[in-house]
Order: structure tokens, then C-alpha cells, then sequence
């Protein structure tokens, strides 16, 4: 270590008041410094060697400000880190410093009676579920990674997930009630955003403030099945499973459309899948899941597993296959699956996928995962898996989907706006420039922010 960071270590460690929450050791740091980044076999090469100088582990707003403070005066970078299930590099500190490790600041205060949770960015999504379906609720929506992701690393680089095919996303529907930030600045203020203003926040990857507390609407529990089923076509498949998600008569939380031979890599569950066939896995009201079934049966289908679902601990746990898992699982089979993160057209779908096989074989398999947007319409998002053979024909493949109107959130860069959200109205540009007037927060994450900073 340098002396530099010496001094900034001794400060911090009389600032948190606890030695082992100041962290220096090499592996340690290293592993507090990577996320899910080698989905990407562009943004693996890119990023493997970044590393923080150190990491701290606040466990009160106070100590939060009392970091940034520091930082700020010493120009020392922060990169703010939930559990580092992000798959895009987003909890990487490009630039060394500190890393600002959440995971110990993790209470939810409360589940109010009228359905929102208060929580410190820290707790766990399950956690939260858990306690919220005590009382009656349960998350609007969560990620594949519910066991481990934090609410905050949710809101600061998440977007939807199970749950989104009822509820949209995190973005939509006021299901982030109200956040706190804590700015980066020489004296750090907690600022509360509310409504649409929590959008200056969300999915900015703790580039332009702190989250440091979280009032997030919940929605009614219901008891859940889940339930797999096969068809021999991915046409037969991809009807029946539109015609579930976009029905109103059928309460579900999930609807994910795997092209064969997807299931096939889900070594696990072999038993409760057809792996050389097209498998939908539904999680459906428990009260629907004999008509459900019956429904897939008159369509062709063939129904693989049916049963009451109890909790993440239910096996098998078909969310554990779905969303950006299916990535994973492709990897851990053949690790020249890669993946993109795409929306169809919902009236022009099928003959998007006829053109994207056409074009490319069976290096683009269909993982379709619907949802509702933010119009209320349910769409089939996609996380297809694409054959990786290098950057410029992966580019290539995202060029020809938005040829044909498949809009491409990019997972292979590394900010922000290239992964899906640029803001024409710049309001995640703006709200750094108020709260992070130095670029400390996660500085290289911020494309128009870099871009702009450049001109000057
Ligand atoms: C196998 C796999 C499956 C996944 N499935 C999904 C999915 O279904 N849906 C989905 O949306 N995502 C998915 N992801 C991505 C990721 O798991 C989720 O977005 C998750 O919610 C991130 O939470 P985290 O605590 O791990 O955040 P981290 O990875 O720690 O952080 C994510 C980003 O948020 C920032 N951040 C963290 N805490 C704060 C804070 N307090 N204030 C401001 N910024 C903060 C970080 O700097 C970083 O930029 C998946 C990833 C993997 C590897």
C-alpha cells in the first residue's frame, strides 16, 4: 500500500471506530471488487484487473457521511457495492479508492400496515419478502438473485424480474415510494426524493448518490404454484405462454419461454423438464394451477411438474433457472454463450424471431421472459443466448436486432446510458452534477457525464 492510502486507512479506521470494519486484505479487497462482470467476454477482459485500495462497511448513515466526507476532501474515488450480483461490471472501481460496502447496513425498519417496506440498503431482498409475507405482502418484483441481492444494489442497477410480468419493473407503477441519498459532497447532506424525483436515483449505479434508505411499495401475498410445461415447437410454445401472460383471468408472477434446447442446461431439475423440447415454467396462483395445467394439455402441451411453491427453500426452485440465471447455467454447460438483454415487438414477435433464425441459427437461442411495461401492457422481454465468437460480430447481432425493431439493452459495456438507460432528460446527469460536483461516486460510469467533463 502507499503511504497515501495508509493514512486514508488510519483515518477510516478511527472514523468507523472498528478495525474489522476497515478492510485491507488483498483478497478480501479483490473479492469486494468484482461482480458478475465475466458474463461478458468483453467486459471480462476489460475489467479484471480493477481493484479497490479499500473497503469500508458503514453501518449508519452517519458513518456514510462520514466516509464520503473524508473522500471528498481527499479526492479519493467511492464505488458503492450491495452484494455484487450486478452482471454488467457496475460495482467495479474503475478508478481504485474506496469501495463503500453496504452489506452490514441491513435492517428493515418496518412493514407498514398499508404495504410499504422501510428499509437500510444493506437487507436482502428475501429477507424482505420473508418479513413482508408475514403481514400479508410480498415483493412487487425481485431479480433471480433475490437470496443474496441487496435492496439497494436492486435499485441502483436492477430492473425487474419475477414479479414484472403483474407489475412492470422497478421503475414503473411507484413501486419505489420515496429513497434517501447521501451526496457526495464537503459537507454530505440526506436527500429524500419522492415520486418521479427517485428517478434522478434509479438505475444511476450509485453514480450520483448514496441510496441510504428505501420506502418500497409491496403488493398482497398469494400463495403460488409453480409449474413447468413442454412443447415440441418453440411456436406452439410461445403461444401458449403469450396467451397466459397477457390474459387478465390469470394471476402469475413469472412466465419464462425457454427455446429447446435451453433446458438442457439445467442440470438439477433434468427430472422436472423436457430438455430436448421448448419448456415454459410458470409460477401461477395455487388456486390455478389444475386449470393451468388442463389449459397446456388442450394446447399440446405436456405438463412436466405441478406443485405448490413455499418459499425460496421449494425444490425444485424454478426462479433459479430463469432471468439472467439462464445465462449462467449456459455458461456453466458451454461457456461460448453469451447473452443480450432484448424486447419484442408484441405484434410483430414472431416474425422477429423468424428473421433473428434465419439469420442466425442456432447461435441465438429465444429465452423469453414477459412482462408489463410502463403503458400496462404485457411484452415479451428476452434474454436470448447468443453464440460468442468475437466483439465485433456480438455488435453485429445487436445491429441487426434493432435493424428489425428489437430494441438492445447492451449488457457488454460499462455505464449507465449503454445499458439501457439513457434519459433524454439527462435528470441522472443533472442530479450528479448536484450531488457528486467532484465525479467521486463510481467515477466511469457515467458516459455523459465523462462525455461532458471532456469538453471542458
Ligand atoms: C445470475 C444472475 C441473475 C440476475 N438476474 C437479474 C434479474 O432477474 N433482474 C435484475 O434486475 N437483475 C438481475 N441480475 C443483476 C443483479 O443481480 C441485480 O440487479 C441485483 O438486484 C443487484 O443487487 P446487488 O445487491 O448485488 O447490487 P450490486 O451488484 O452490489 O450493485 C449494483 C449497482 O448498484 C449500485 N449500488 C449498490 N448499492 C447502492 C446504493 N446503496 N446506492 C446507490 N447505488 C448502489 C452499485 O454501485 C452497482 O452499480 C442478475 C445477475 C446475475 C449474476
Amino acid at each position: 500500500m502507499s503511504t497515501e492510502v495508509d493514512a486514508l486507512v488510519a483515518v477510516l479506521v478511527e472514523l468507523v471506530g472498528d478495525p474489522s470494519r476497515v478492510i485491507t486484505n488483498a483478497p478480501t479487497v479483490a473479492r469486494l471488487s468484482r461482480d458478475f462482470y465475466w458474463y461478458s467476454p468483453v467486459l471480462k477482459e476489460l475489467l479484471e484487473s480493477k481493484i479497490a485500495d479499500v473497503v469500508v462497511q458503514p453501518t449508519s448513515v452517519e458513518e456514510i457521511q462520514s466516509v464520503l466526507r473524508l473522500c471528498h476532501a481527499r479526492g479519493v474515488p467511492v464505488t458503492v457495492r450491495g452484494a455484487g450480483t450486478g452482471n454488467y461490471g457496475q460495482a467495479i472501481p474503475l478508478q481504485g479508492g474506496v469501495v463503500l460496502d453496504l452489506a452490514l447496513f441491513d435492517q428493515i425498519e418496518s412493514i407498514d400496515p398499508d404495504g410499504v417496506a422501510v428499509c437500510q440498503p444493506g437487507a436482502r431482498l428475501a429477507t424482505i419478502e420473508n418479513e413482508a409475507r408475514r403481514t400479508g405482502w410480498e415483493l412487487r418484483c425481485y431479480p433471480s438473485t433475490v437470496v443474496k441481492a441487496s435492496v439497494g444494489g436492486f435499485l441502483g442497477g436492477g430492473s425487474g424480474g419475477i414479479g414484472s410480468v403483474a407489475h412492470g419493473g422497478l421503475r414503473d407503477f411507484g413501486t419505489v415510494r420515496a429513497i434517501e441519498v447521501v451526496t457526495m459532497e464537503v459537507e454530505p447532506r440526506v436527500v429524500k426524493h419522492e415520486g418521479e424525483a427517485v428517478h434522478e436515483i434509479l438505475h444511476a449505479w450509485g453514480t450520483n448518490g448514496i441510496i441510504s434508505r428505501i420506502w418500497l411499495a409491496l403488493t398482497p401475498s398469494v400463495e403460488w404454484a409453480q409449474c413447468v410445461v413442454a412443447f415440441s415447437s418453440f411456436d406452439n410454445a410461445f403461444d401458449f405462454s403469450e396467451r397466459i401472460a397477457t390474459d387478465q383471468h390469470w394471476q402469475k408472477r413469472l412466465v419464462t419461454t425457454f427455446e429447446a434446447p435451453i433446458a438442457s442446461f439445467f442440470s438439477p431439475i433434468k427430472k422436472f423438464i423436457a430438455p430436448e423440447k421448448a419448456n415454459i415454467f410458470f409460477m401461477i396462483a395455487a388456486t390455478q394451477l389444475s386449470e393451468l395445467e388442463q389449459a397446456a394439455r388442450h394446447a399440446g402441451g405436456e405438463v412436466m411438474y405441478g406443485a405448490n411453491y413455499d418459499g425460496f427453500r421449494t425444490a425444485p426452485l424454478l426462479s433459479d433457472y430463469t432471468w439472467n440465471h439462464t445465462t449462467l447455467w449456459a455458461i456453466k454447460a458451454d461457456d461460448t454463450w453469451t447473452y443480450l438483454q432484448c424486447g419484442f415487438d408484441p405484434i410483430n414477435a414472431r416474425s422477429q424471431f423468424a428473421q433473428l433464425k434465419e439469420q442466425y441459427r442456432d447461435d441465438f437461442l429465444f429465452h423469453l421472459e414477459f412482462m408489463k411495461n410502463g403503458s400496462g401492457v404485457v411484452v415479451p422481454g428476452s434474454i436470448p443466448l447468443v453464440r460468442f465468437t468475437t466483439a465485433e460480430r456480438l455488435n453485429e447481432m445487436i445491429d441487426f436486432c434493432r435493424e428489425i425493431g428489437v430494441s438492445v439493452a447492451n449488457p457488454h459495456v460499462n455505464h449507465v446510458e449503454g445499458g439501457g438507460r439513457y434519459r433524454q432528460d439527462h435528470i441522472q446527469l443533472i442530479a450528479k452534477r448536484k450531488y457528486d460536483p467532484k465525479g467521486l461516486l463510481n467515477p466511469g460510469k457515467m458516459a455523459s457525464y465523462q462525455a461532458a467533463e471532456a469538453k471542458q
